[in-house]
């Protein structure tokens, strides 16, 4: 054990279970590399292609001779030339405390390089990339036990972490990573640096810089970061995955996210969402932290959702517009707005070189005619489908000849909490 280790010697641990160490109690950042990561020689490493970009520099994919011979794909993060001190403590803070991680749900730290320049990081390599971008690539794509198979393993890993007293603070599809059998694996750990390179992160009035679409109001409001929050965040997460990468709470500013949370709304269930899956959604947004459910319950739920699938079956149908449309509701007038309303635009020449040029025309689309205009995942005739089904049920607003329908695509309903 280190010297100067505060700890959390207040927290009840169960037996056989560890808590998480900071790097910051560690009088010398230096002792918990050496601590928790392996140091790699740089000869065993062989970078191939660049694949992303960090903060501290370019990340790249390549091989590790482990063990003398064998050889495993890795993602290597570099630290570019010209850093300060506090820049290399800061990016080799993610070793130290990935290094003390070791579950098949939390990305896997195979060593550093500090002994040589570049400064680098190595994993584990996860061909599919990070979850955000994954799911809007294959949008539509999968099965519903498939979507929530990835869930259970994203629950799984925060289990982990929540079990160690690690509160990760930005837990989000974009800190997710995917490998080829698409396990899902939480990434991104490191100290404030971590909000402060996200993109999301915008600074508060409180100072401090907040991904706001995905932070509880505890957390916004007097920075309580507990699991409790990152279980607030986990229900944005589901609804990121169920959705296939839409971004939560759509073009509204956060301030106005900040206020419609706080006056009660919550997200709507995505398109062809279960009902069980949205209600779990709505639970890890309860107000009152202590309300929500434990990772390890969210754990066992999806468990059983997946050993019934039964379960999965009632959808909460949220594309179907009720009798009274809740604001903000929006209306398109051409079959080029309405693809482009449910995210489909990559379909406006196959539409309208099948004839299919005003809105009334496409009112009784057929799957069969779908695919014969060369929309051909089944993901996308649903989802087209299925809005073709919403504008059907307000048969009574729309009359031929009508140049304008209302729709409420699930990307722009709000639902009161029930
Ligand atoms: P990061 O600085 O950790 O956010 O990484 C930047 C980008 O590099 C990520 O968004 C991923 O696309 C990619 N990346 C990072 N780590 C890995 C990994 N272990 N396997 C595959 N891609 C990765």
């Amino acid at each position: 054990m280190p010297k100067g280790v505060n700890g959390c010697a207040e927290v009840v641990k169960l037996p056989g279970s560890r808590t998480y160490i900071h790097p910051h109690t560690y009088e010398d950042p230096n002792q918990a590399v050496r601590d928790f990561a392996k140091e790699i020689d740089a000869s065993n490493i062989r970078i191939e292609r660049v694949i992303g970009a960090g903060e501290f520099g370019e990340v790249c994919s390549g091989r590790l001779r482990v063990q003398g011979k064998r050889e495993i794909y890795v993602a290597i993060k570099s630290l570019k030339a010209g850093y300060s001190d506090k820049q290399r403590r800061d990016f080799l803070s993610e070793a130290s405390i990935m290094g003390q991680f070791d579950h098949p749900n939390i990305i896997r730290l195979e060593g550093v390089v500090t002994k040589c320049k570049p400064v680098m990081i190595i994993t584990e390599f996860m061909e599919n990339g990070s979850l955000d971008t994954f799911l809007k690539k294959h949008d539509g794509q999968f099965t519903v036990i498939q979507l929530v198979g990835m869930l259970r393993g994203i629950a799984s890993g925060m289990k982990y972490l929540s079990d160690m007293s690690y509160v990760h603070r930005d837990l989000a599809a974009r800190n997710i990573l995917v490998n080829s059998n698409l396990v899902c694996k939480v990434s991104d750990f490191g100290l404030s640096r971590v909000l402060e390179d996200d993109p999301e992160a915008a600074y508060t009035t409180r100072g401090g810089k907040i991904p706001i679409r995905w932070t509880a109001p505890e957390a916004i409001a007097y920075r309580k970061f507990t699991s409790a929050s990152d279980v607030w965040s986990y229900g944005i997460v589901m609804w990121e995955v169920i959705s296939y990468g839409e971004r939560p709470y759509w073009e509204m500013s956060n301030q106005d996210v900040i206020k419609a949370i706080d006056e009660g709304y919550r997200l709507p269930a995505p398109m062809d969402c279960p009902v069980v899956l949205h209600q779990l959604m709505l639970d890890c947004w309860e107000k009152g932290r202590s309300e929500r459910p434990k990772f390890g319950q969210i754990v066992t739920i999806l468990d059983k959702l997946i050993r019934n699938p039964a379960s999965l079956r009632e959808l909460a149908n949220s594309s179907v517009c009720r009798e009274d449309p809740p604001t903000p509701e929006f209306s398109v007038s051409t079959v080029d707005d309405w693809l482009d309303t449910i995210k489909m635009g990559q379909y406006k020449e196959n539409f309208s070189s099948a004839g299919y040029v005003s809105l009334d025309s496409i009112l009784y689309i057929s799957v069969s005619e779908l695919a014969k205009m060369g929309v051909t995942l089944a993901g996308h005739q649903k989802k087209i489908l299925s809005s073709v089904q919403s504008l059907q049920a307000q048969g009574t607003h729309v009359q031929t000849g009508t140049s304008a329908l209302r729709i409420c695509p699930t990307s722009l309903t709000m639902m009161e909490q029930q």
